[in-house]
């Protein structure tokens, strides 16, 4: 019987782009093909020359349609010779990849994210304005006015889990109408790919509950926390030697990038590192074991075993993990 494949693509919007999808019935058998779209509606094209190219990249079950039904994560290219368009991101990321491979670098990509009402007011806050009671018993939390939205994150776990995704994880956020889901630890397109994918049921899972998920750095102004994408990541090295040594190198590699670290971590960054809500300024680098205020976190177990990963705290929520993972594999690797 035919069946249906869901492109996935990320657009041209700026400063932060977005996912966009159509649906391609196949025949019994048929691969998902290359195919094509409007790029002068996504920011990609003008009129005049129009068609920008989808090249299947990930493919996994549609745990949504159901039957032998497909999502398809693509990547765009420019339809006249192929090459990848200008916003495509993953076709860097690949030859990055690939240069380091050795190294054996990987990730896990927290994701945290907030549901608001169409009106664009946090779910969770008063309608028609005003305040909920103060952050506290928000974080990890149960019950009727402490957490919210909890039917839109059950139900997404169990997609991604069906599609086959490696997702890890989720827990209710500091600021209500928060949340987080994890994803990982793989190879950088790999998580990237997954992630894209997890966003992509996110949105469309919530659009059955009349509910709009924000990847902003800081939906809320005041005294609440920003939303953020933790980028943990370790090298085989890091994993392996037991002297710390690895991971120590890796942080101050990184802390002699800061502004090519902070430009590529999404938009608005410097509204959520502020140094206050459990994040470092956007501009100093700092690395300790525990701390929470610092650019990297290393784990207290990790500290304890001389060996591990390392977590870099400052990407948004609203980040590129094809982006941020290169850099990452760029600095880390490049200074090994
Ligand atoms: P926290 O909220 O305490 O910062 P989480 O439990 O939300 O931590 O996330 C921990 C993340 O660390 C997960 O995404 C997991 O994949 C990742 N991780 C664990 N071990 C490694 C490793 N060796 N290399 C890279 N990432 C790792
Ligand atoms: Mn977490
Ligand atoms: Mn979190
Ligand atoms: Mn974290």
């Amino acid at each position: 019987m035919a069946y249906q494949a869901e492109y996935i693509w990320i657009d041209g919007t700026e400063p932060t782009p977005l996912l966009r999808s159509k649906t391609k019935i196949l025949a019994d058998g048929k691969e998902p093909p290359v195919w094509g779209f409007d790029g002068s509606s996504t920011n990609q094209a003008t009129g005049e020359s129009s068609d920008c190219e989808l090249q299947p990249k990930f493919v996994c079950p549609d745990p949504i349609r159901g039957r032998d039904n497909i999502l398809v994560m693509c990547d765009v290219h420019l339809a006249q010779d192929d090459k990848p368009h200008p916003t495509n991101t993953r076709a860097p990321l690949e030859r990055v990849a690939k240069k380091y491979a050795k190294q054996e670098m990987i990730f896990g990509i927290e994701q945290e994210y907030t549901m608001l009402r169409p009106d664009g007011s946090p779910l969770g806050f008063p309608v028609g304005g005003g305040f909920p009671a103060p952050q506290g018993p928000y974080y990890c939390g149960v019950g009727t006015g402490r957490v919210i939205g909890r039917e839109v994150i059950e139900e997404h776990t169990q997609a991604c889990i069906d599609a086959g995704l490696m997702i890890e994880g989720t827990n209710a956020e500091v600021m209500p109408g928060q949340w987080e889901f994890q994803i990982g630890a793989a190879d950088a397109l790999t998580v990237s790919d997954h992630l894209y994918v997890a966003r992509w049921l996110l949105h469309r899972i919530a659009e059955d509950y009349d509910i709009v998920i924000s990847f902003a750095a800081k939906p809320q102004k005041g005294d609440w926390n920003g939303a953020g994408a933790h980028t943990n990541f370790s090298t085989k090295a890091m994993r392996e030697d037991t002297d710390m040594k690895a991971i120590e190198a890796a942080c101050k590699a990184i802390g002699k990038q800061i502004d090519k670290h902070i430009k590529g971590y999404g938009h608005d960054i410097e509204s959520r590192l502020t140094g206050a809500h459990e994040t470092a300024p956007f501009n100093k680098f700092s690395y300790g074991v525990s701390n929470r205020a610092a650019s990297i976190r290393i784990p207290w177990q990790v500290s304890r075993a001389g060996r591990g990963y390392a977590e870099d705290r400052r990407p948004n929520a609203n980040c590129d993990p094809y982006t941020v993972t290169r850099l990452l594999l760029e600095t880390v690797c490049g200074a090994a």
